[in-house]
């Protein structure tokens, strides 16, 4: 049983999504063509956000949002410790600085006081990543920011369709970036991106920056880049989209199983869901001792358990450079040896939940 199980969620939309995709050969509009407006539109409704602008991959869309919300060179960029290396690398990319924070420990999201912490005189945004299918807590981080007029910029990578007290992930922030990488709540045939905002300028920037700054063929406003999205990835996402609520309906459905069977199992704390979040389970991931060796049985039975992530950003030998040293974030540093992500998908079957709940509850016996 894998982490995710994309052949299944394929199984389900094979056929709309082949005559989708026909429909982009019959007119070879690789680049540009009709299906990219059209998901953009439908996405920008999903997320709440008014505008969407459809890019290669999420890294590229993260990088593209701070530019645009005036991230530069030198500058500083507050961001949590625990998130994947991309949110990092965006900032770096630009040649600005990332300042890690520490997250809450119930949650595992950006603590609203330690970005408090973090803001300097040279700080440009703040990127909260709304880990694992939630919605970090913008409000509050909003709150600590006060009236310093330092824009948010959203990571909204693993959390397509998720909501919280203060709206819908995508549409939070002043700019905000998604992955549809394929193993993301809606993913693409291969890799993907967008950036959401409700700011017209803002949107501008991102679609220049990622068409070679230019909107008009050959006049060139800006130095950019080529991050554009495939006609033929849009017209996957598009069939895809449809689907989304209610795999996450379905994900939300496998959440509540897990918590019901690994309820009265000693050992293993369970993710909670923040007050006010409609959390749409992009990871499963509880927390366990021993765990290096629990994960171990459960891969030996044939169960796809992983870690989201192992090293703290910190710790790692690309941002080791910065000085700081273990100790440095102690939620997150205690947490990544602990965590433990369980198979989550939304065609997963209750027998393999049983499964899952089974194995891990004879390995923590052995705790
Ligand atoms: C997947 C992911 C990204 C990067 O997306 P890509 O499309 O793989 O470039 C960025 N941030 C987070 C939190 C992610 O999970």
């Amino acid at each position: 049983m894998p982490l995710v199980d994309l052949v299944a969620q394929n199984t389900e939309t094979a056929a709309d999504v082949r005559a989708a995709v026909d429909r982009v050969f019959e007119t070879a509009s690789y680049i540009g063509g009709s299906d990219v407006g059209a998901f953009e539109q439908e996405y920008a409704e999903a997320t709440g956000a008014r505008l969407c602008i459809g890019v290669g991959n999420g890294t590229d869309a993260l990088e593209l949002a701070l530019r645009a919300a005036g991230v530069t060179a030198g500058g500083e960029v507050v961001l949590p410790v625990n998130t994947f290396i991309a949110t990092a690398e965006a900032v770096s990319r630009i040649g600005a600085v990332p300042v890690f924070a520490d997250v809450d420990e119930e949650h595992l999201l950006l603590d609203p006081d330690a970005v408090a912490a973090a803001v300097t005189s040279r700080t440009q945004a703040v990127v909260p990543v709304h880990l694992f299918g939630q919605v970090a807590p913008v409000g509050a981080i909003r709150a600590a920011l006060g009236s310093s007029g330092i824009p948010i910029v959203e990571d909204g990578a693993q959390s397509q369709g998720a909501e919280s007290e203060d709206g819908r992930a995508g549409g939070l922030g002043l700019v905000s970036s998604t992955s549809f990488y394929p193993g993301k709540n809606l993913g693409a045939a291969g890799d993907a991106g967008a950036v959401t905002t409700g700011d017209a300028e803002i949107a501008r920037t991102v679609r220049l920056l990622a068409s070679h700054g230019s909107e008009t063929k050959y006049v060139h406003e800006l130095i950019g880049f080529n991050s554009r999205m495939d006609s033929v990835q849009a017209a996957v996402l598009r069939v895809k989209l449809r689907h989304l609520a209610d795999w996450n309906r379905r994900r939300r459905v496998a959440a509540a199983r897990y918590a019901a069977l690994l309820d009265d199992v000693d050992g293993v704390r369970l993710p909670q869901s923040m007050p006010g979040n409609l959390d749409v389970w992009h990871l499963y991931v509880v927390r366990v001792d021993e765990r290096d060796r629990v994960m171990a049985q459960l891969n030996a039975a044939g169960i796809g358990a992983s870690i989201h992530y192992p090293t703290p950003l910190h710790l790692t030998a690309a941002y080791g450079g910065h000085g700081l040293g273990a100790g440095s974030f102690p939620v997150a540093e205690a947490a990544a040896g602990r965590i433990l992500s369980l198979p989550l998908y939304p065609h997963i079957t209750a027998d393999q939940q049983e499964f899952v709940a089974e194995e891990l509850a004879e390995a923590l016996r052995q705790s």
